[in-house]
């Protein structure tokens, strides 16, 4: 059993604690006092703040936090954790993050005896709740078998994906991926209702196909289909991750042709759909280009068996 600081308790940071709870004395701290109320109404310890954490002695500090900006400001602030640390602390840092920014952190947190990893999630929040998300730490070989119990308390599905920063890049290529992949799929759609397959058919035979994966054999039968369900991922939570993913080809000058496509794809959806809508929603804006309703035209074919 391990004291470790928690900061952070979104939907995310929340169920990555309850899971580290099962075994695990949790310090946890947010921004928004109620959720931290919340988490040490089921045992959590309140701290008053990022330098306080620190001051508590803990051996592993976990940041899960919207972006690395926020991650630099509670490492960085004034008497924050990094002034209150002590030496040989580790912290890791969950957030889906910035491969660069987060290997000048660790640089600064070096200078004072202080490790860092970078350990971004995929999966989901229901992943994170079920025991099944994916862990993919950034850092040395020594750093990530010391973690390595702790994250597995989460999730046995941790993976260590090279260097310092090295989480962040696996995470945000990957939701690079299956950013062009879902935009690629719900074109598809589109086109295939307006020749008049059915939508549920169409996904049954492309889950079958060279075609298939997680948006053919899942968002679309579950999700899209029966009505545009939230798949509970917001669509500004994914262009956070494709500026990521295509601002890292730009400072290594590997070019994204792909990926910068889908992110402005995704930005004219926020700007057409809100800030606040799901990922799912994005299907709109190739029913209207294509002039077609997939729900409608699926509710129909339900109609006529
Ligand atoms: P949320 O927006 O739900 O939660 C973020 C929390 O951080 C809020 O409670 C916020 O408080 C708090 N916060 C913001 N700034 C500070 C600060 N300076 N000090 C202390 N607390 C602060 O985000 P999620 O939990 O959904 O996501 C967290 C990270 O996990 C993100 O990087 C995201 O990309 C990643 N992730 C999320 C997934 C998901 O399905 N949700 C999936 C995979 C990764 P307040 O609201 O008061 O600002």
């Amino acid at each position: 059993m391990a004291d470790i600081g928690f900061i952070g308790l979104g939907n995310m940071g929340a169920a990555l604690v309850r899971r580290l709870m099962r075994e695990h004395t949790l310090h946890v701290w947010d921004l928004n006092r109620a959720a931290v109320e919340v988490l040490v109404a089921e045992g959590a310890v309140a701290a008053n703040g990022p330098g306080d954490i620190g001051a508590s002695g803990v051996e592993m500090v976990i940041t899960c936090l919207p972006t690395s900006a926020q991650v630099e400001e509670v490492l960085f602030e004034d008497d924050g954790l990094a002034a209150n640390l002590a030496e040989g602390t580790l912290v890791a840092d969950m957030t889906t993050g910035d491969t660069m920014i987060t290997k000048q952190l660790a640089a600064r947190l070096a200078e004072q005896g202080i490790s860092m990893i970078d350990a971004p999630v995929s999966g989901g929040v229901v992943g994170a709740e079920q025991g099944t998300i994916a862990i993919m730490v950034g850092g040395t070989e020594d750093l990530f078998a010391r973690a390595r119990p702790i994250f597995e308390t989460v999730s046995p599905n941790v993976f260590h994906a090279g260097d310092i920063g090295a989480g962040h890049a696996m995470k945000v290529i990957n939701n690079m991926i299956s950013s062009c992949i879902r935009l690629a799929t719900f074109e598809g759609l589109a086109l295939a209702t307006k020749v008049g397959i059915e939508p549920m058919r169409f996904a049954e035979i492309l889950s079958k196909g060279a075609a298939r994966g997680f948006v053919a054999d899942t968002t679309l039968p579950k999700y899209v289909i029966p009505g545009r369900q939230e798949q509970g991922f917001g669509l500004a939570l994914m262009y956070k991750d494709l500026s990521l993913a295509t601002q890292l080809g730009q400072d290594l000058k590997a070019p994204l042709t792909t990926g910068n496509y889908a992110r402005e794809v995704f930005r004219r959806a926020l700007n057409e759909l809100g800030e606040d809508v799901d990922i799912t929603q994005i299907v709109r804006l190739f029913e209207r280009g294509a002039d077609v309703d997939v729900c409608a035209a699926q509710e129909a074919a339900d109609k006529a068996d």
